[in-house]
C-alpha cells in the first residue's frame, strides 16, 4: 500500500503523515514515512540545490579563470523539473520500491502530483510532459491513495510563520495556481484522490483520513 500526501505548504501534510504512521503502528502494521524532495542521501543534496541554490555548495563557488559562468541563483524551470524527477527516481529505486516489496505501507509526504502542481501549475511547463517525466522517473509507480489537503494558500501560510526559512519565496498567485493544479489533478483521478478540507482542525482532518484509511486496510 502506497499513500501520498499532497497540498500547498502549511496545509498540514507532515502532521497527518505522522498521525497515520502512529495509527498504523498501533494496529501492528509496518509503515515507512518518507518525503520528497529529499528521501535519500542524493535526494537531500538535490533538495538543497533546488530549494536553496548554489549557496548550499560553497566549495563549488565560481572562481576566476574558469569557463563556468556565474548565473543567477534561480534554476531554469526545466532544470528544476529534471532535478525533482531525479530525486524521485532515486527515491523510488532505493526506498519506496524496496519497502513495498517488503510489504511495508509507504507514507510519502509529497510525490509526483507535487511535480505536476508546482513545475507545471506554478511554472507553466506542460503538465503532460511533467507527468510523463515523473512516470518515467518512478518506473510507472503511482500511489494507491493520495490525500490532498486542500487549503487556501494565504491561510496555510500563517501556519508556517513560526518557520520563516520554510516560507515559499514565490508569490500568492503562484501558490493559488499550485492549489488549482492540485484540485484539477484530483478531478482527473477521483479513484486515487481523497480531497480534504485542510482549513478544519487537525483532529477533523485526521478523522476523515482515518475513515478512508480503515477502508483501504480492510479492503
Ligand atoms: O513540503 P516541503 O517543505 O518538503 O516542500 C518544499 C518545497 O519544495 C515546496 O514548498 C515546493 O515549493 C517545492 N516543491 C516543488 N516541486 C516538487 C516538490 C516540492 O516545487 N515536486
Amino acid at each position: 500500500l502506497f499513500i501520498s500526501f499532497e497540498g500547498v505548504d502549511g496545509a498540514g501534510k507532515s502532521t497527518q503523515t505522522q498521525r497515520v504512521h502512529a495509527y498504523l503502528q498501533e494496529r501492528g502494521l509496518r509503515s515507512l514515512v518518507t518525503r520528497e524532495p529529499g528521501g535519500t542521501p542524493a535526494g537531500l543534496a538535490i533538495r538543497e540545490l533546488v530549494l536553496h541554490g548554489m549557496a548550499s555548495f560553497p566549495s563549488l563557488a565560481v572562481t576566476g579563470g574558469t569557463d563556468v559562468v556565474d548565473s543567477t541563483d534561480d534554476l531554469a524551470p526545466r532544470t528544476e523539473a529534471l532535478l525533482y524527477a531525479a530525486d524521485r527516481a532515486e527515491h523510488v529505486a532505493q526506498v519506496i520500491r524496496p519497502a513495498l516489496d517488503r510489504g511495508d505501507i509507504v507514507l510519502c509526504d509529497r510525490y509526483l502530483d507535487s511535480s505536476v502542481a508546482y513545475q507545471a501549475g506554478g511554472r507553466e511547463l506542460s503538465a503532460d510532459v511533467i507527468r510523463q517525466l515523473s512516470l518515467w522517473a518512478s518506473d510507472g509507480l503511482l500511489p494507491t491513495r493520495t490525500y490532498l489537503l486542500d487549503a487556501d494558500p494565504s491561510q496555510s501560510k500563517q501556519r508556517l510563520d513560526h518557520e520563516p526559512d520554510r516560507l515559499e519565496s514565490e508569490g500568492d498567485d503562484f501558490q493559488r495556481n499550485v492549489r488549482e493544479a492540485f484540485l484539477r489533478l484530483a478531478e482527473e483521478e477521483p479513484d486515487r484522490f481523497v480531497v480534504i478540507d485542510a482549513s478544519r482542525s487537525v483532529e477533523e482532518v485526521w478523522l476523515q483520513i482515518q475513515h478512508d484509511l480503515d477502508g483501504l486496510i480492510e479492503g
